[in-house]
C-alpha cells in the first residue's frame, strides 16, 4: 500500500530516489516534488475507502508518503472545521465566505500537518537528529514532533520571534536558539550545523515531505466540499509550502478523477507590506523574487524575505488565475479584532492580512460575490500576545463601583 514512485527537481525535473534521504536538488538547489504512481493509486484507492476512517489528516494514507505506518509520528492531526462567516461576508456584500480553522491542530497552528509528515518520513529513513529555522510556528512543531519521535531537536529563530514560540520549543525539550538576523540568517547556520554536526535540515522545502502535509489541507477541504472545490482560496503566504501544497493536492486529486469539476480555486497569495516579496515579484511579472529587504511585521509566518519556492508559489497562483498582493501592516491588529468580535474566530495576525486584502479582491474583480471563497486561519491568535493590543479598564476593590463605567 505505497505509492511514492520517486522524488522530482520542481525546477530542472531530475528525479531522485525516495526511499534515501534527501533534502534540495543536487543540480539547481530547488525543492524536490515527492511523485506517486497515479495509475496504481487509482486501482487501489477509491473514495469509498474513506468512510470510517478517522477524521485525521492519516485517513489520505495512500496519498502521502510514509511507507509503514509504524513509522507514523502523531499528536492527532484532527481534520479542522470550515466555518461559515456570515456577519464579515454580509458587510463586503458576498455570499459564501468560509474560514478553514488550523488553530485546532496540535500545537496552534497548521504547521503541525508539515511536521508530523517530515518528523515520520525523518523516523522511517533513521534520521534522529533534526534541526530547523523557524519564524516561529515550524520551530514549535518541529519541537513537539520530535519529542514525540525520541529525537534530538536544534531550533534557531530570530531574536524578536513571538515570546510563546521560543518558549514552546524550550518546553517540548529542543535546543532552542536565538539569532540576532531573520530567519534566512538561521537558515544558513542550519546548513552549516548539518555538514558538521550531522542534523537533518527540516527547513521549508528543503527536503520534500513537509508539502506533502500540508497538501493535506486541499485533500481535506475537497472532502468538506464534497469534491466541488471553492472558488476563491486565501492563503497569507510565507516560504510557501501551504499554497503550494494545496495546489499538489488539486493536481492529484485531478489526475485520481476524484474531482466533480475541472474548475479549481483561484490562489490568493496574500503578504503584508512590511515583507512582501511574492507580491512583488508578482505584480511585476516574475517567476523569482527578489530577497525583500528590511523585512518586519508582527504576522511572524510571514516574515520570510527569500523563499526557496518562490517560483512554486508564483507558478501556482498564475495558474490558478489568482493574484499575490500585500495589504498594509498597520491594519493587522483591526482585523484580528474585528472578525474574533464579529464571529468568534480567533485569527492569527497572518490570516489578518487575508481579511485586509478582501476588497481590494472585490474592487479589482477577483472576487465575485456569489463565489465561495476560504480563507485559511493558519493559526491561533492566543500565540501571539504582542500583537494584541487590549487596554482594559480596571475595576480598584478599595473604592465603591462606579456602575456607570460598565456599559
Ligand atoms: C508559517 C505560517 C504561515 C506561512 O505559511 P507558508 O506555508 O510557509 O507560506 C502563515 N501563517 C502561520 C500562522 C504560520 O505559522
Amino acid at each position: 500500500m505505497h505509492f511514492v514512485s520517486h522524488l522530482e527537481c520542481a525546477l530542472c525535473g531530475q528525479h531522485y530516489n525516495a526511499s534515501t534521504v534527501q533534502n534540495l536538488c543536487g543540480a539547481c538547489q530547488r525543492p524536490l516534488w515527492v511523485r506517486y504512481d497515479i495509475e496504481g493509486l487509482k486501482k487501489k484507492f477509491s473514495k469509498r475507502a474513506l468512510f470510517g476512517r478517522p477524521p485525521t489528516i492519516w485517513r489520505y494514507l495512500e496519498l502521502l508518503p510514509v511507507q509503514d505506518t509504524s513509522n507514523i509520528v502523531s499528536l492527532t492531526e484532527t481534520i479542522t472545521p470550515i466555518l461559515e462567516v456570515g456577519r464579515i461576508a454580509a458587510a463586503f456584500g458576498l455570499d459564501h465566505l468560509y474560514v478553514k480553522d488550523e488553530s485546532r491542530l496540535p500545537t496552534g497552528s497548521f504547521k503541525a500537518r508539515g511536521m508530523a509528515l517530515a518528523i515520520s518520513k525523518a523516523k522511517e529513513l533513521g534520521i534522529t537528529k533534526v534541526a530547523v529555522p523557524t519564524a516561529g510556528n515550524a520551530g514549535g512543531a518541529m519541537a513537539a514532533y520530535a519529542a514525540r519521535a525520541g529525537m534530538e531537536a536544534f531550533v534557531f529563530m530570530p531574536e524578536d520571534t513571538p515570546a510563546i514560540n521560543q518558549k514552546e520549543c524550550h518546553l517540548a525539550g529542543a535546543k532552542t536558539f536565538l539569532v540576532n538576523g531573520l530567519i534566512t540568517d538561521c537558515g544558513r547556520i542550519v546548513g552549516e550545523g548539518k555538514k558538521t554536526k550531522g542534523w537533518f535540515d527540516v527547513s521549508t522545502l528543503k527536503e520534500p515531505y513537509r508539502i506533502e502535509g500540508k497538501k493535506t489541507m486541499g485533500l481535506e477541504l475537497a472532502e468538506q466540499f464534497e469534491w466541488k472545490l471553492p472558488d476563491v482560496i486565501l492563503y497569507p503566504t510565507g516560504g510557501g509550502t501551504g499554497l503550494i501544497g494545496m495546489w499538489k493536492a488539486f493536481g492529484e486529486l485531478e489526475a485520481m478523477g476524484w474531482l466533480k469539476s475541472s474548475k479549481k480555486p483561484k490562489m490568493i497569495s496574500c503578504q503584508s507590506d512590511g515583507c512582501a516579496p511574492i507580491a512583488t515579484a508578482f505584480a511585476k511579472g516574475e517567476r523569482f523574487a527578489k530577497p525583500f529587504e528590511n523585512a518586519a511585521t508582527i504576522a511572524s509566518g510571514l516574515r520570510v524575505p527569500a523563499a526557496v519556492g518562490d517560483f512554486m508559489i508564483l507558478d501556482a497562483v498564475r495558474a490558478s488565475g489568482g493574484v499575490a498582493l500585500a495589504t498594509p501592516e498597520s491594519e493587522i491588529p483591526g482585523w484580528m479584532r474585528r472578525v474574533c468580535a464579529a464571529e468568534g474566530i480567533a485569527i492569527c495576525p497572518e490570516t489578518a492580512v487575508c481579511f485586509s486584502a478582501l476588497q481590494r479582491l472585490i474592487d479589482d474583480g477577483v472576487i465575485r460575490r456569489s463565489d465561495r471563497i476560504l480563507i485559511f486561519n493558519t493559526g491561533a491568535a492566543q500565540k501571539y500576545p504582542e500583537a494584541i493590543a487590549a487596554d482594559l479598564p480596571r475595576i480598584d476593590l478599595s473604592k465603591p463601583i462606579d456602575w456607570g463605567a460598565i456599559c
